[in-house]
This record gives structure tokens, C-alpha cells and sequence, in this order.
């Protein structure tokens, strides 16, 4: 089925959360402020906001990151983290990952955890937004076809107006990662 969902509209509601969240003014926070660099958020404060955007919007949103997902997939990071730190591959992973960092973002070189510094409210709207584009072919009520917002902002069957739940944020990640190391990486497996 169909992605209704709009990035502006995903940018202003992980604004909002945020603003609750961190107590802080939302016409404070911009659709580039760093989560943790420019609005000091803690990891608890970005457990609570992936909770929420996941709430709001009745969907998952991943608890293990791309780069976890690779250790797993691959069985070690080497292709995607070397000893300088973030490899071409890497950064090329994350680009194509749910969370869709723009290519100014991220350089080589990079650490993981100035990658997670420098996560904007962007990437986390853009993570929500992206794990709709994973709903179920028809829906599972009335294997009707299209998908739309109802006026709560809810992804729901135009037909029959049931709540559409997309695939698990971490499965969806998951299979980016694999899909990514079967065209970049087979050739050295
Ligand atoms: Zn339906």
C-alpha cells in the first residue's frame, strides 16, 4: 500500500515531541538541530522520543542501529567501520539507512558516536516517514489497496478506515543492510 505520510508533517510532530520532552520552546528547534548537539537530549530523552514517534503514528521505529545491524549481518563492521573510523561503505550505508542522512552529514573518517551526535530532527522524522513506505500489500481487514491520513494523523485503509501498521522498524533495517551488503559486498563475502 501507499506512503501517506508527508515529512513536513512528520518534522513538525517529532518538533512538538521534543519541545514536551525537553521542555524547550518548539520555534527552538529546526528541521537540522542536532538532537543531542544543539538540544543536548539525553539517551533516555531519545528512547522516550522513538517511543512516542512510534505511538503517534502506530508503527516501531528501531531499537538497534544501522551499524549494529551490519556487526550482525556481516559478523564483524570492518566494511563499514575501520580503525580511522566510518568507511566509504559505511557512510554509503547510513545514507540509504530509514533515517536517510543527507550526503553533507556524514563524512568519511567519522566516529559511530559523532555519527549519533549529529542526528537531526530530520533523520528521526525521515526514519518514521521511511518505515511506511514498508505497510502490508493490501489491508489485512478488507484487502483494499489504498492508504490514507484520517484527521488524526493516522495511517489508515481509505475503505474501511482500519489502523495500518507497517513492518518492525528493526526487520525493515535489517533488510536495507543485507539488500545493501548483496549488491555492494557480495563479491568478498
Ligand atoms: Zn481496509
Amino acid at each position: 500500500m501507499n506512503n501517506p505520510l508527508d515529512l513536513d508533517s512528520v518534522i513538525a510532530s517529532t518538533r512538538e515531541i521534543l519541545a514536551q520532552l525537553l521542555v524547550i520552546d518548539v520555534d527552538d528547534i529546526e528541521a537540522n538541530s542536532s538532537i543531542v548537539e544543539d538540544l543536548s537530549a539525553d539517551s533516555l530523552d531519545i528512547v522516550d522520543l522513538s517511543f512516542q514517534l512510534g505511538r503517534q503514528y502506530g508503527c516501531t521505529l528501531p531499537k538497534t542501529t544501522v551499524l549494529d545491524h551490519a556487526a550482525a549481518v556481516c559478523g564483524d563492521i570492518h566494511e563499514f567501520v575501520n580503525e580511522s573510523g566510518l568507511t566509504e561503505n559505511g557512510k554509503a550505508l547510513l545514507e540509504g539507512s530509514l533515517s536517510a542522512y543527507a550526503p553533507d552529514q556524514l563524512r568519511v573518517g567519522m566516529k559511530p558516536g559523532d555519527v549519533f551526535a549529529v542526528t537531526t530532527v530530520r533523520n528521526w522524522a525521515e526514519q518514521c516517514r521511511n518505515v511506511f513506505n514498508y505497510l502490508p500489500a493490501t489491508c489485512p481487514e478488507c484487502a483494499g489497496h489504498q492508504a490514507v491520513l484520517n484527521e488524526r494523523q493516522q495511517v489508515v485503509c481509505a475503505s474501511c478506515s482500519a489502523r495500518l501498521t507497517p513492518a518492525d522498524g528493526d526487520e525493515i533495517s535489517r533488510r536495507l543492510v543485507e539488500t545493501f551488503v548483496s549488491a555492494h559486498l557480495e563479491e568478498n563475502a
